[in-house]
């Protein structure tokens, strides 16, 4: 059988579990803004907390938002939003969330994995949830800001006061995500097709496959900045027609040359062994292996940065922005 998604809209979402709350968002990164910025537009009483030598507190200062400690900030709420990395969350919610939580308050997160892998331990006595935008935060808030939405996911991992569910949907609500339709899912399954997603196609599988196509172009001999926009830049083109259409759409959209190019060569690059490796993360995702490897490997942001940059594909770029850009804005 195949399992079928429970949808809400805005018109199936009442929200009046966020009448008269006080609202403190943990972080002010990628969607600590975004959601602050729509909650606020949207008449909800929001508050940030964010530690003391944080490099975001000017950021949130200098867009209106009272700036507290994340203790006392906790202690003023009955929703928190931790939006903070999740690599940290473990410390920083043992430390300074959980202390400081309201019996009855409600607890959401943007992402089910620190949960759902058990870096955070759910105290008693709260509701934990999750609302979990589908991208980033920087297109939450420009749909918002449009009249449109950004999808969410929406679970419930522990309903201390009965209000979970509702709770969780007119917070997904003010974020505009019931313009576009919040999905009701499971923090376990929130974080396995996150993960998988973005380790398989997102930031996984495409990148690699534009750096390995990139490079066979430039051992060939062709100019690096060329191979830099076909190989990369191009993505764009394609992934808006799948956006819009769905790969059939895409393919009736695209020239015949490239369709039958593409047909029946994509399968070449992706055969056997890549539905092999697909199977194998998809597995290490489910048993907790990976999380426990990105634990104990992790080096923090920076050095892994550095670790991970590709040096050709990025002289490319820049000679691209320097070159081709440079006539492109004149
Ligand atoms: P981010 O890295 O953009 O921002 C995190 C913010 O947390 C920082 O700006 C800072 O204010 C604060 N912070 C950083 N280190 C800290 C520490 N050690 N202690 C306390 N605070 C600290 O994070 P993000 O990408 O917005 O991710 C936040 C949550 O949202 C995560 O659970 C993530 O999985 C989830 N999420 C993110 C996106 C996205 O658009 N990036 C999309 C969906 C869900
Ligand atoms: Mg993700």
């Amino acid at each position: 059988m195949t399992p079928s998604l429970r949808v809400y809209h805005d018109d199936d979402i009442s929200p009046a579990a966020l009448e008269g709350a006080e609202v403190t968002v943990l972080g002010y990164g990628s969607q600590g803004r975004a959601q602050a910025l729509n909650l606020r537009d949207g008449g909800v009483g929001v508050r940030v907390g964010l530690r003391a030598e944080s490099a975001s507190r000017h950021l949130a200062s200098q867009d209106g938002f009272a700036v507290v400690e994340p203790t006392a900030a906790v202690a003023g709420a009955s929703f928190v939003a931790v939006l903070v990395p999740d690599e940290v969350q473990r410390e920083f919610f043992s430390g300074e969330v959980a202390p400081n939580l309201r019996p009855g308050a409600v607890v959401i997160f943007a992402h089910g994995g620190p949960v759902h892998f058990g870096d955070v331990a759910l105290p008693e006595g709260v509701d934990v949830v999750l609302v979990a935008p589908m991208g980033p935060g920087r297109i939450l808030r420009e749909y918002y800001v449009e009249g449109r939405g950004l999808n969410a996911k929406v679970a419930v991992a522990q309903d201390a006061t009965g209000r979970g569910w509702p709770r969780a949907l007119a917070y997904a609500r003010a974020l505009g995500c019931g313009r576009a339709g919040v999905i009701a899912t499971t923090f376990a399954d929130e974080a396995r097709l996150d993960l998988f997603s973005e380790q398989a196609v997102l930031c996984g599988g495409v990148p690699a496959l534009a750096e390995a196509a990139f490079e066979t172009l430039v051992a060939a001999g062709y100019p690096p900045a060329l191979a830099y926009i076909e190989c990369v830049r191009e993505i764009k083109y394609i992934a808006d027609l799948m956006f819009e259409y769905g790969v059939d759409g895409m393919r009736r959209r695209i020239s015949s040359t490239a369709l039958y190019g593409g047909a029946t060569r994509g399968p070449r690059v992706v055969g056997p062994e890549a539905e092999k490796a697909l199977k194998e993360i998809l597995e290490a995702i489910e048993d907790g292996s990976f999380a426990a490897e990105m634990k104990k490997r992790w080096p923090g942001r920076e050095e892994f940065l550095k670790a991970v940059r590709n040096d050709g594909l990025e002289a490319a770029r820049e000679e691209f922005e320097k070159t081709v850009r440079r006539a492109e804005s004149e």
